[in-house]
């Protein structure tokens, strides 16, 4: 992700409330209050521009939807989108995944979404992959009893690794696609990177896993 300093983003974020959740510690425990609706909390960890937790927001006005990203200049590119599209089952969170139970407690998520999630090639930034034991971890202390982890990704190399650290953690493994824009998968939305890589005759890869 091509990072360009927005001075004026914090503020951006910070007088959008309603689409941007400013304390996420209060939430901890009932994030059902943080929406209109009482119903199930889907997350995307790494939602970049939003355009994938955006569009399911609107196919799926049964479930509410949480985006969650690191940097504040790409997070603004997701508000202005959340804006247009106002929707009552959508908002943002600018915080690191890595403080995930800070803010949630077990039970409090229904499903994770991960797409194209950052590949960290070079062995020593293992760690920082989002399907590294350490992040599984993290999504097991907030999700429902067997809850699911949906991931897609043009990497070979990330997905290679991130199957064997989902069986590794014991995940069940439900849906798998090495070629998934070629599979009869129905009402795939795709993402922004989705988009780019696919265009540029990129494989895409997607399973679903879930916690015992
Ligand atoms: N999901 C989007 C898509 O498919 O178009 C964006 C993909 S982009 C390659 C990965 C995003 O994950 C980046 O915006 C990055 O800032 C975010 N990210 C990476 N590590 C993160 C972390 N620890 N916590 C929150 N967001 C993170």
């Amino acid at each position: 992700m091509r990072l360009r300093n927005k001075p004026w983003a914090r503020e951006m974020l910070q007088s959008h409330p309603q689409f941007v959740i400013l304390s996420p510690e209060q939430y901890k425990g009932k994030w059902n209050t943080a929406f209109e609706k009482d119903q199930p909390l889907h997350i995307e960890v790494g939602t970049g521009k939003g355009r994938f937790i955006t569009e399911m927001a609107k196919a799926n006005p049964h479930i509410n939807y949480l985006g969650i990203e690191l940097y504040e200049s790409v997070i603004v590119v997701a508000l202005d989108r959340l804006i247009e599209a106002n929707l009552p089952n959508v908002k943002l969170l600018n915080v690191n995944a890595e403080k995930l139970t800070e803010y949630f407690a077990k039970g409090d998520v229904d499903r994770v979404y991960l797409n194209f999630s950052d590949p960290w090639p070079k062995t020593r930034h293992a760690k920082r992959r989002l399907t590294h034991e350490n992040f599984l971890k993290l999504y097991e202390e907030i999700l429902v009893d067997k809850g699911e982890i949906h991931f897609k990704t043009d990497n070979q190399g990330l997905f290679e690794f991130s199957l064997m650290s989902f069986s590794e953690y014991g995940l069940l493994l439900k849906y798998l696609s090495l070629d998934f824009h070629k599979s009869d998968f129905e009402g795939n939305i795709m993402t922004e990177y989705e988009e780019k890589f696919s265009q540029q005759g990129s494989r895409i890869y997607r399973c679903e896993v879930k916690y015992q």
